[in-house]
């Protein structure tokens, strides 16, 4: 049978969308995802065609059309939007999510957001009320502060900061602290957009309190401090705290406002890490207005969390802008629902996932490392399993040097292909995203919390099982 005959052969679209198992598909499937799955199974046989496929090979292969369109449009439905399994140890980490949020204030987050709201009403007197009061009095019980409002996230709190204070004025900020976080914030660009003109002073590796005293005129508008979140200058360095810029502040009345990026309200060097400066500190030295993100330390939901003086935060929700930036009603929900757990500091530590992981205990981190090796324990004979020690990283910029000690399980394939194994680890249908170092792959157990262990032992046991097939 020449190349024209095979054609023949191909199934029309019509005829395929009438037989059962694909009736049966547009049933339960968006019949535009079916079309397109037929179209391109057709269109894949067809390209085999052109490249001269033998009439047996292509007689062999055409009654499994119908099983590729349903599997084709199996996928196609998937979410592109779903679940992941991080098992890199990086708690805090941009691209899988950054915090994740504890499952027990979820039902009200479908309550809140699945009916009517009192978003904006105030139900005390029946009147128009602000979205921001349902979270404005426990951010300022939590930090301390006279008032705050809240924002998409942190670069928006910043940008919103500058123009309501700073607009057509200077701003004096350190060279060493002009940087840039992961996704192109920039804060020389942020400046440049909110209209404040950016006075640097200092070098790169010293900034002195003379040099922002120095660059004072009648046009400064504020003293900018950023918290250099994502990486230390070591070496011959110094900067200026903002306790020493509040005595400049003082002399000159001039506000000054820092930019903590993390904006952690624990003070994590109680459990072994790092100290990050926290909100309260910042407040309590006299920072006029601080900014910092919902979802890095404070392990909320994306958002910008702007705190300080009444007068600025006043200004800055009459500020136009903050109607673009404004944070809709899932973020409102689940931020109310994350801060009542800072109400109590032993609360916060366990119900908070991403203060719970890095507080977690070296001991709890192990036994889940054993439960996993146990799962998985009949495959040592093909590959090398090890729990092996290790570190974990905070992530999301936040303490940058931080090495928290860490258990992981360790396999090494006895010669096969560890790239390959972790794709399909990653095509695994609860994604399983590891760590390959050295042709060894890497699953920290610290950001594996108990009931993904399971999924993840069938993961490597159905990826194993692929691969033992191929030897
Ligand atoms: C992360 C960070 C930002 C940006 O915060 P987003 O919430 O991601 O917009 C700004 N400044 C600092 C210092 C940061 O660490």
């Amino acid at each position: 049978m020449g190349k024209k005959n095979l054609f023949k052969l191909l199934p029309k679209v019509d005829e395929l969308l009438g037989r059962v198992t694909i009736e049966e598909l547009v049933l339960s499937h968006p019949r535009q995802l079916v079309l397109e799955a037929i179209r391109e199974e057709i269109e894949l046989l067809r390209d085999k065609i052109r490249n001269n496929i033998s009439e047996e090979e292509f007689l062999d292969i055409l009654p499994n059309v119908e099983n590729n369109i349903v599997q084709r449009v199996k996928v196609k439905n998937l979410y592109k939007l779903r679940r992941v399994i991080n098992a890199t140890g990086v708690v805090i980490h941009t691209n899988l999510g950054r915090s994740i949020i504890n499952d027990k204030i979820m039902d009200h987050i479908k309550e809140v957001v699945t009916h009517y709201s009192n978003l904006e009403f105030d139900l005390a007197n029946g009147i128009r009320g602000s979205r921001y009061s349902h979270v404005e009095e426990l951010i300022t019980k939590c930090t301390g502060s006279e008032a705050a409002m809240v924002v998409n996230n942190n670069a928006a709190a910043v940008l919103l900061t500058l123009n309501t204070i700073a607009k057509d004025k200077e701003v004096i900020v350190s060279r060493g602290e002009l940087i840039e976080i992961g996704g192109s914030f920039r804060i020389p660009d942020v400046m440049i957009q909110s209209g404040a003109n950016l006075v640097e002073v200092g070098t790169t590796n010293k900034t002195h309190l003379y040099d922002y005293e120095n660059a004072i005129n009648e046009n400064t508008a504020a003293l900018l401090k950023v918290h250099t979140s994502n990486y230390r200058i070591l070496g011959f360095t110094s900067s200026v705290s903002s306790e020493e810029l509040i005595k400049l502040k003082t002399q000159y009345n001039i506000p000054v406002i820092e930019d903590l990026g993390s904006g952690v309200l624990i003070d994590l060097s109680k459990y072994g890490l790092e100290y990050e400066p926290t909100v309260q500190d910042a407040l309590s030295r006299g920072v006029d207005i601080v900014t910092f993100s919902g979802d890095k330390l404070l392990g909320g939901p994306q958002a910008g969390i702007i705190v300080g003086k009444k007068k600025y935060i006043d200004a800055m929700k009459k500020n136009p802008l903050t109607r673009a930036f404004r944070v809709d009603k899932f973020t409102l929900a689940a931020l109310e629902g994350t801060l009542r757990f800072y109400l109590d500091e032993n609360w916060a530590v366990k119900e908070i996932p991403t203060m719970r992981m890095l507080t977690e205990s070296i001991d709890i981190i192990n036994k889940k490392a054993e439960t996993l090796r146990n799962l998985i324990y009949d495959y040592s004979n093909i590959v090398d399993i090890t729990i092996e020690d290790d570190f974990s990283e905070v992530g999301g910029g936040s303490l940058p040097l931080e090495k928290i000690p860490t258990k992981c399980i360790v396999i090494s394939l006895k010669g096969k292909s560890i790239q390959t194994f972790e794709r399909m680890l990653r095509d695994y249908e609860v994604p399983i995203i590891a760590r390959v170092y050295k042709d060894r792959i890497y699953f920290d157990l610290r950001t594996i919390n108990d009931d993904e262990i399971f999924i993840i032992a069938d993961g490597i046991k159905t990826v194993l099982k692929l691969f033992k097939e191929c030897i």
